[in-house]
C-alpha cells in the first residue's frame, strides 16, 4: 500500500539515492521540501541546475571549476613541476586551506577498488600519465590511507617509476580510512612535509 502520494515517493527515492542519505533522512527532506515556499523550492532547483550546467573539469588537473583552467593551474606562481595526486576536489580544497602547498594538483575522481569494480580506467589516471610527459619533477601521492587509497597509491607509483620522475607518498599519521577533508591543517602539513619517496 502506498502511504504517500506517488510524487512524494519519487522525491524520497531520488533523495535516498544520494550518498549519505538514508531512507529516514530522505523522507524528512522530502516533507521539508514540500512544505517550503514555492520560491525557495525554485531557487534550490535552479541552483542545482546552474551548478550542473556550469561546473566542469579543469583541463589540466581535472578539479571541478567554473573556468576552463582552475585558479591553481592558472597561477604562474605555483610550482607546475610538482603535482599532488588527490582522490577528489574536496581533498584538494583541504590542502589549499593550509595555504602552504606551492605545487599543483591532479584530481583522480575516485580510487581503485576491485571490490566495487572501480579499475584504473575509471579514474583520471590516463590523464595523469599524459601530464607527466611534460616537465614534472615530483609526483606526491596524497590518496587516502584507506585500502582503496593505498591500492591506488601503489598502482600509480608502479606506473610512474619507469619514467624516472620522483614519486613520493604523504606520511602516514593521517588516520586510517579518514577522508582527507576531515583532517586538520596541521596534520595535513605534517603528512606533506614527512612524505617519503616510493
Ligand atoms: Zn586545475
Amino acid at each position: 500500500m502506498d502511504l504517500y502520494s506517488g510524487y512524494i515517493n519519487k522525491l524520497i527515492e531520488e533523495l535516498a539515492a544520494l550518498p549519505g542519505i538514508g531512507s529516514k533522512s530522505a523522507q524528512r527532506l522530502a516533507f521539508h521540501i514540500i512544505n517550503m515556499p514555492k520560491a525557495r523550492v525554485e531557487r534550490l532547483s535552479n541552483v542545482i541546475l546552474d551548478a550542473k550546467a556550469n561546473v566542469r573539469y579543469c583541463k589540466e588537473c581535472y578539479t571541478l571549476t567554473d573556468q576552463e583552467i582552475c585558479p591553481v593551474c592558472a597561477n604562474a606562481k605555483r610550482d607546475h613541476g610538482m603535482i599532488m595526486v588527490v582522490e577528489n576536489t574536496r581533498d584538494l580544497a583541504a590542502y589549499e586551506k593550509t595555504g602552504k602547498y606551492v605545487g599543483v594538483y591532479h584530481v583522480l575522481h575516485g580510487a581503485i577498488s576491485p571490490m566495487i569494480g572501480i579499475g584504473p580506467g575509471d579514474i583520471k589516471l590516463k590523464e595523469l600519465m599524459q601530464r607527466l610527459e611534460g616537465e614534472v619533477d615530483e609526483v606526491i601521492i596524497a590518496t587516502n590511507s584507506s585500502l582503496e587509497g593505498e591500492t591506488t597509491a601503489m598502482y600509480i607509483s608502479k606506473l610512474i617509476k619507469p619514467t624516472g620522475i620522483k614519486v613520493t607518498r604523504i606520511a602516514s599519521g593521517v588516520p586510517v580510512g579518514g577522508d582527507l577533508e576531515y583532517i586538520d591543517e596541521v596534520t595535513l602539513l605534517r603528512a606533506l612535509e614527512g612524505r617519503v619517496e616510493l
